[in-house]
């Protein structure tokens, strides 16, 4: 019985995200030290789930030159938190608020002509061109009437044009980032005959800045890769994230026991079931339902069942376990399940899994 109150105390209470930033700033170095330009960190969709202002302060103390971000709220939030490098939003409707972007100091892209029309207040943009995705930027044949709408605004004291972005649509490809490369230089080269100078021109994210140099440039992109996820599967970034949940609740159950929703799992055995207080709503993909594992009492253990939206059943066969004991839905490999482990299991990318969390998760940074 002593023991057993001994474990309950050490256990964690509640599902906790613990954020260790020390790997931010590792993965960080590592960019920064092979790019041949600098490094843009990317903060966007709440520093992919592990907090946009540490994260953005991290990667910035680690030698990041400038900070990415989609909406102009995000760069709100990054200034807010103290960063003073060059912020850049992306993603903004034709109406975006032009005169927060001028009192916060964060650069637009302009990705058409009806963006460029909004933009006054002499704000710093870079040119956004579709260099092959056919998603966001301008569209090849605008390019021409964009850069002299440019240059005009610029005269005109509307604007100033600092840079030119483009994006890869298949950086993971060895090889296919030449049609996107030849494309932003043509872009560039049409911007100085307009009489533009754009200073940074950048195209490279994560996965093109580790295969690729050739992509470079002046600034790459790293967002995945600040948190530990490489995309190409070339590099060994380390991983952030340790997310762990306490045993609430411990049952036996006879051979033949339906578990859960649908009884979508019936024993084979008489086994133990252990119940976690975690589910689909705080980020566990319920598609991953049947190939799902959790970390519990020394080894990995199977879902059992379907994953629910605020719980999850694990079977632990004949071990002891008991409430409070802490399980690890994912960490950064040390035997336990990984982000990447669960992406596969829910046939999708890592990068939806960490900026899946749930809000109720309670964040726990170092
Ligand atoms: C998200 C994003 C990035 C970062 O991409 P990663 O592969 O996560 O490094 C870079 N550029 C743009 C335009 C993006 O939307």
């Amino acid at each position: 019985m002593g023991a057993r109150v001994t474990r309950l105390r050490q256990a964690a209470s509640e599902p906790t995200l613990q954020v260790d930033l020390t790997a931010v700033a590792d993965n960080t170095r590592r960019f920064v030290s092979w790019a041949r330009g600098a490094v843009m960190a990317v903060v966007k969709a709440d520093g992919f789930g592990h907090g946009l202002g540490d994260v953005a302060c991290t990667a910035v103390a680690a030698g990041a030159t400038w900070i990415g971000v989609t909406s102009l709220a995000e760069g709100v939030r990054v200034r807010e938190s103290g960063v003073d490098v060059p912020v850049l939003s992306w993603l903004n409707p034709v109406d975006v608020d032009v005169r927060t972007a001028v009192r916060y100091g964060i650069d637009l892209s302009v990705p058409s002509l009806d963006h460029l029309a909004a933009i006054e207040g002499g704000v710093r943009v870079h040119l956004q061109l579709d260099t092959g995705m056919a998603r966001d930027g301008a569209a090849p044949e605008s390019w021409l009437s964009l850069m002299s709408a440019a240059r005009r605004a610029e005269l005109a004291g509307r604007v100033s044009v600092v840079g030119v972005m483009g994006h890869l649509p298949c950086a993971d490809t060895p090889g296919a980032n030449e049609y996107g490369k030849r494309a932003l230089l043509r872009g560039v080269e049409m911007a100085r005959q307009a009489g533009l100078r754009p200073s940074v021109r950048h195209l490279a994210a994560t996965s093109a800045a580790l295969t690729d140099p050739g992509t470079h440039l002046d600034v790459v992109r790293i967002g995945a890769g600040l948190v530990g996820i490489d995309p190409s599967g070339t590099t060994l970034l380390r991983s952030a994230l340790r997310f762990t949940a306490p045993v609430v609740q411990v049952r036996r159950v006879a051979a033949g026991t339906g578990v859960g929703y649908g009884h979508a799992h019936v024993t084979d055995r008489a086994t133990t079931l252990a119940l976690l207080p975690v589910g689909y709503a705080d980020g566990l993909p319920r598609s991953a339902s049947a190939r799902a594992e959790v970390w519990l009492a020394g080894r990995r253990r199977p879902v059992a069942g379907v994953i629910s939206m605020d719980q999850v059943v694990v079977d632990v066969g004949d071990d002891e376990v008991v409430p409070g004991d802490e399980a690890v839905v994912f960490g950064p490999g040390d035997g336990e399940p990984t982000v990447a482990d669960w992406a596969r299991w829910a046939g999708t990318i890592p990068h939806e899994i960490v900026t899946g969390i749930g809000a109720r998760v309670r964040r726990n940074v170092r």
